[in-house]
Formats: C-alpha cells, structure tokens, sequence
C-alpha cells in the first residue's frame, strides 16, 4: 500500500491546559515558589504535550517549542547573544538572569545594577509579543545553553525521536534591532553557531529539524533575498544526514517562492490558509523535496473542512510528490483543548477545534489521504461544515441585507470638519487646550472584587448596579475637583474593552477557558465571533447617560471600535473581515445615534488595534486600510454636526498610514507620544493633520506622577508644530491599570500644565 503522508506538527501551546506555566512562574516571580518547582512544572509540560501529541498519532512531534517566555528569548540566550546591561558572566544562564532580560533587572534583585527590560513586539501579524534580540558591533554569537538537545534527549527517554524547533538564523537577525551595524554582516558567525547545534543534533539521532523562516512570506530586501541560499548550503553541509525542513507561515511566499524552493532542503513548509498556491509550490519546488501542507488553521478555532482539505491533499499527491501534513502554523496561537469548554452547547463546540482537536484533525487527514481515515471524525467535520452552512444562529438575513444596503453616503458626516468645528464649538464651549482623559479610571481590587461577585450570583444585579453608580458618580466629582473640561464615566463596568462589547452583541461567544499566550505569562481569552453580528439594546447608554446626569461638563461616552473588536477576537472563516467589520460598525452605529440621542454631546471610539491589523505585505495594505477606514466611518458618521467624535490609538508610528488616519475624520484624535518625547508627532505635523489632536503627555504605564513642568515642556513642543487651537491635553492611554493616589496627583499637573499653557497664550 501507498505510504501515507507524515503528520507533524511545528509547536504546541506550552501554556498548560490548566494554564499551569503562568501560574508556576508568577508564583516564582513572587518567591512562592521556588527554581526546582518551576523547573519540574515545565518538564511536567513537556511531557504531557509530547504524549498528547503520540496519543493523536503526530508522527513528527516537535521539541524545543517550549518555553518559560518566549522561544526568541530562548535563541537569544542559546546563542549566547545577551545584552551587555545585563553583565552576564558567559557562564550558563539561569532562571534568574533569563527573566530580567525579559521582565528588567531592578536595583534591589540580586543583579548588580537595574537594566532596562528587553523591548517586546508582536511577532508578526499575531498577537503574540517575543523578546526583540539586540546587535551592535560589540555582538558575537556562541553556543551558550543546552535546551534544544536537552529537551531531545528528555522526549527520546520517552521513546519519542521528535524534531527539534529552531527559528532559523535569517529571521533571527531579521527580527532583531540592531545598533550602528548591518545585521547581516553577523550572518557568517550566526551560521557557523547553527551548523554547530545541527551537528550535535544529528550525533544525538535526531532524523529532521525544522527551521522556521517565516520572513519569506514578507516583502524582503534583496540583500536578505540572497543570503539565503548560501546559508542553508552551509547547515546542509553541517549536517549532512539530518532532514531539514524550512517552515513558512503566516502568508503567502509569492516572489520568495523560487528562492525557497531553491534552498539545499529536504522538505518546505508553506501555509495554506493564507492563500498560498499550491500549484504554484507543487510546479516550483524539486521532485525531491517534500511539501508540507499546512491545512488545518493554526490561527483560528474552526473545525476543519476535511473534504475540501482532502482535496488539496489528493492535488498534491497526484504529481507523486513526497507530502507531509501539518497545521499552518505552531498552535501556540489557540487554545489547548475543547475539553474544558463544558458550558457551550453541544452544535456549537462541534464548529470549533482547538490545538488538540486540531492534531487529530492532521493526524486523520494523513490517514483519509491513503483511505483508512478516521470515518467518525469525516463524518463530524461535514456534519460541522453543513450546519455553518446553514444555522439561523450564524446567518441572519436582516444583518445580511442591512450591510448589502449600505451606501457611500453613509459613511460620511453631514458637514466638513470645519464647519463641524465651529457647531462643537459653539455647543461645547471649551477652553483652549482642553483637558479629557482616555476613558478609563483604576480598576482598583474592590471593583473587580465586586464584579466577581455579580458573575458568580453573590451580588445581585441592582447591588452591582448601585456600586458601578458610586463609582462613576466618585469618578465624575473626582475630575469636577480636578477641573478636567470633558469628563469620562471611569469604565468601571467593563473587565475588558471588547469582552464588555461583544458579551452583549449577537453573534459573538466565549469560551471558559479558552487562553492564548501573549506574551510571558500573560495569557488572553479572545471572544469568538460565529455570526451575523447585531445589537439587540443598548450596550452603555445606561452609564453614560447617568454619568452626563451628574454634571453640567461634557460627559464623553467610550466605545470600542469594529477593527478592534475584530482584531483582538477569533473571527469567522466563512466570510471575508471585511464584511464582519462592517457588522460591528453597524452595530455600534446604532450605539452611537442612541448616546447622541440620551444628550451626550461627545463619543469616543477607540482604535487602538487599527495599526496591528495591517496586512505583512505592503502590497495588500491600501484594501486592508480602505476597508478599515470604511468601517470606523460608518460607525460614526450618522451623528449631527455638533456631536464631537474622538478616536484613540494608543501608539504613535502613522507615518506610512497618515492619509487613512486623517480619512477617519474623527473631529478630536488622542495617541500616545509621551514616551518618545513628542518626536513621533512628526508625521502629524509633517501631514498637516487637518483635525484636533491630543498628543498624550505622560505616560500611564509607570507609576511615575510627573511634574508640572514636563508636561509645559511638551505642550509646548507640540504647540510649535501643531495649531494651538487645535490641541488637546490628555494622558497617553487609559488609566486603568494605575492607583486612584498617583492618577488624582498625575491629572492635576496635567490640569495644571494646561493652564500654564493658556496663561500664556
Ligand atoms: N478607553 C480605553 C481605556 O481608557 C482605551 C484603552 C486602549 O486604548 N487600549 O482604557
Ligand atoms: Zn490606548
């Protein structure tokens, strides 16, 4: 018989089902627990992982995708590349030093002296954040760690050969920042550091290693383009026994196709969610190298469509090419398993499919392409595809048609800002420089506390009511006192900015134990959404218009925007973003006419996901972006001339997408510049930005309360650049993270360095 293709699998979550590595790790970070408790909890992890992934019948399992961080973090300290703040001795680099470069060294640790944490950033177009390795020409590279063959050797004792993980040497550099130096002239001793982990891979037995490059699916440099073919010759010639397997993912190879197809590998990776061609991989690669596809959406939570993955499979194999199976990408982007998920009814979790459905999903393909596949699981993925298909729960025509009716006009506001300008000003009556903040106030122990309460039934719903009520009605005298101009409810009824939202919208759902890494031991459970989405009542009228009830100032109502409320969920499959985008935007459409018509004068629409969601490829940006802005217009624009539409974003990189921001035509814009000490207003100012601004000006992720003066200095440095009557005076981000003592000390300079500034003006 035909021999049926490898399943395998390119990493998986190492979270815990129970989220136990979090857990463990916090738990040693506080000194509860100690290195050999924690250490023992990742050997536990591992092991249980690799005998989940046996049990599935993986036939290559992977090794050395665990991780106490972050697995760049990990290369960083294998290959020796340690920032020099941190004064490592060269010796072997344990727990401790491993954290501060992660989490930052502090003057009371048994560290020497306090070093600034490694910076973070999101690995790709994910929300998963890595270490962001540094170079500069002091940089050398030596095989400093043993976790790659140690994590072999633990999984051989098993009985299990796995494949070793690495993050190959050109996405490695790619992804680093380096300091007074080209990155790539660190290639050659980079290399000869990989062809020595190869080696000694191949004396301990390993059979295949994967090596990911997800950077050919971005658009590369030439100079990055020709560095490959030299280097995998070398790790070919290193090790000349061992299978390599060069995984991509994340996107289509396009230009990079031939390139990779090229290389002196045994078998190519590609993803086939992201619209790969495979005809085009099946015509460019050797008949000697083996494809592995990526069928089974290592990204997103559905249920395989075995049939039509099937058929891919079968197209593949018709040209008598080696084939091997796999899903898209490491699973380390959903969630572990369904089994916890008791609580959603029986249809909807045969829809779904986390990283252990998922495994079965490859491992039964491998079997189904040689016809002795697993009838059950066939049976359950049709069973799921015809009743997506069809369910009134997912489909409803109302929304269908109220999206397909949407016209251009639609998405306009009544009038041009600048007679828009002059009716808010006129209603609003403000000062120059007027001072608002982001939304949210401390999310202090005793509101959670409380929250907790009213979700479990201790707290009945009119107590809980009354006790957000004390505390929008403390949070609006708060800001009275301060004598901030446009003032917020505080946010306390929302445990998070899209949870809040989708919780009370038609075709979102959660799950109970659903968590993704994203970054260290910080996890996130991102909603679901499986249908046509609608608002069937009012989302946050009630604690707007009760807040605006308590004053005579502006009350600004807050609501989370479509592309972040797309962005940071599971989205649907089975229809394009675009069209769910414009969902949500109806729907919050409909919030926003609703709190114009409860009399509040000015709405906050938060994007802080916009940005992220930009497509890896420049070439796919303007659809990405012309859609996008459509959808936050459509949101907005159905308000009168006086309604004062804010958007925030809580980053400042516009640069390259400075006309679509200004194409929002939010009459007020808050982001944060705080940090980079305005200098990232440039591409404000270099733009002619047309509407108000809020350059942030300090930074809610310290503690920190800064004086008075700094904040004059900013404004300053903005009202230079910036007309003064356009300028607003706002913290960077929301407040809730921070304590109520250093927010009212923080906010009354701010209140105060407006005032210095109109004193002047
Ligand atoms: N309105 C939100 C808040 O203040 C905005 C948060 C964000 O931009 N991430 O918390
Ligand atoms: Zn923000």
């Amino acid at each position: 018989m035909e021999s049926r293709p490898l399943a395998h699998s390119l990493g998986y979550p190492r979270i815990g089902a129970d989220r136990e590595l979090k857990k463990t790790t916090e738990a040693f970070w506080a000194g509860r627990r100690g290195a050999s408790e924690l250490l023992q909890v990742g050997r536990e992890l591992r092991r249980a992982n690799w005998l989940a992934q046996r049990d599935a019948s993986i036939d290559l399992i992977p090794s050395n995708d665990f991780s106490f961080y972050d697995q760049i973090l990990d290369l960083s300290c294998l290959l020796g590349n340690i920032p020099a703040r941190f004064h490592w001795d060269g010796g072997p680099i344990g727990l401790n030093l491993y954290f501060r470069i992660a989490r930052g060294a502090r003057a009371n640790d048994d560290a020497c002296c306090p070093a600034a944490a490694s910076e973070m950033t999101k690995w790709f177009d994910t929300n998963y954040h890595y270490i962001v390795p540094e170079f500069d020409a002091r940089t050398t590279f030596r095989l400093s760690g043993a976790k790659p063959f140690e994590e072999f050797a633990e999984a051989l004792a098993l009985g299990i050969r796995t494949k070793p993980v690495l993050v190959g040497p050109l996405t490695y550099l790619h992804l680093g920042k380096a300091a007074g130096i080209d990155k790539l002239s660190l290639l050659e001793s980079l290399t000869g550091v990989y062809a020595e982990i190869l080696r000694r891979l191949a004396e301990q037995g390993a059979e295949w290693v994967q090596i990911d490059e997800p950077i050919l699916t971005l658009d590369l440099e030439p100079a990055w383009r020709d560095a490959f073919a030299a280097t995998y010759r070398s790790l070919r010639a290193a090790a000349p026994s061992l299978k390599i397997l060069v995984a991509t993912y994340f996107g289509e190879l396009r230009d990079n196709l031939p390139l990779a197809a090229a290389l002196p590998i045994d078998a190519l990776h590609i993803d086939l969610t992201r619209g790969n061609d495979l005809d085009a991989a099946l015509a460019a690669l050797p008949p000697a190298m083996a494809l592995s596809l990526g069928v089974v959406d290592g990204r997103n939570i559905w249920r395989n469509d075995l049939d039509a993955s099937r058929k891919l499979i079968e197209r593949a194999r018709a040209r008598g090419r080696d084939i091997l199976l796999a899903p898209s990408c490491s699973l380390l982007h959903v969630p572990v398993t369904l089994r916890a998920e008791t609580t959603l009814d029986e249809e909807f979790r045969g829809w779904l499919a986390f990283a252990e459905e998922k495994l079965a999903e490859v491992a039964a393909l491998s079997r189904i392409a040689t016809s002795e596949g697993d009838p059950v699981l066939a049976y359950r993925s049709r069973v799921a595809i015809q009743s997506r298909r069809a369910s009134t729960r997912i489909h409803r025509p109302a929304v269908k048609a109220r999206c397909e009716a949407v016209t251009a006009a639609a998405t306009k506001r009544r009038a041009p800002f600048p007679e828009r300008q002059a009716a808010q000003r006129a209603r609003l009556q403000l000062p120059l420089f007027p001072t608002t903040t982001i939304g949210s106030f401390p999310q202090t122990e005793e509101v959670r506390a409380a929250r907790a309460r009213w979700k479990k039934g201790s707290l009945s719903t009119a107590d809980y009511e009354k006790f957000l009520e004390g505390e929008i009605a403390r949070t609006v005298r708060a800001q009275e006192e301060l004598d901030i101009d446009v003032l917020v409810h505080g946010e306390s009824e929302r445990n998070d900015m899209v949870e809040y939202f989708g919780e009370q919208l038609e075709g979102y759902a959660f799950t109970k134990n659903g968590w993704v890494q994203s970054y260290g031991t910080r996890c996130v459970k991102p909603p679901i959404i499986f249908g046509d989405v609608s608002r069937p009542h009012p989302m946050t009228v009630r604690w707007s218009r009760y807040a605006q009830s308590l004053t005579d100032r502006p009350m600004k109502a807050m609501l989370t925007g479509p592309i972040t409320m797309l962005q940071w969920s599971f989205v649907r499959d089975d229809q394009p973003r675009s069209a769910t985008a414009r969902q949500i935007a109806l729907a919050l459409r409909d919030e926003v006419l609703d709190l114009e018509a409860a009399g509040l004068s000015v709405i906050q629409i938060d994007e802080p996901a916009l940005r992220e969601g930009l497509p890896l490829r420049r070439a796919d940006r303007a659809a990405y972006l012309a859609w996008a802005v459509e959808a936050f217009r459509l949101s907005a624009a159905g308000v009168r001339n006086d309604t004062q539409i804010h958007t925030h974003m809580c980053y400042c990189e516009f640069n390259d997408i400075m006309g679509p921001i200004a194409a929002l035509d939010a009459d007020v814009i808050s982001i944060e510049t705080s940090r980079s000490n305005m200098e990232l207003l440039s591409a404000f100012t270099d733009f002619r930005y047309p509407n108000e601004i809020g350059p942030g000006v300090y930074d809610i992720h310290s503690p920190r309360v800064p004086a008075t003066g700094e904040m004059v200095d900013l404004l300053r440095k903005a009202s230079a650049v910036l007309p003064r009557e356009n300028l607003w005076v706002n913290p960077d981000c929301g407040l809730k993270t921070r304590g109520w003592d250093e927010t009212l000390a923080a906010l009354r300079h701010m209140v105060q360095a407006a005032a210095t500034l109109r004193a002047q003006s």
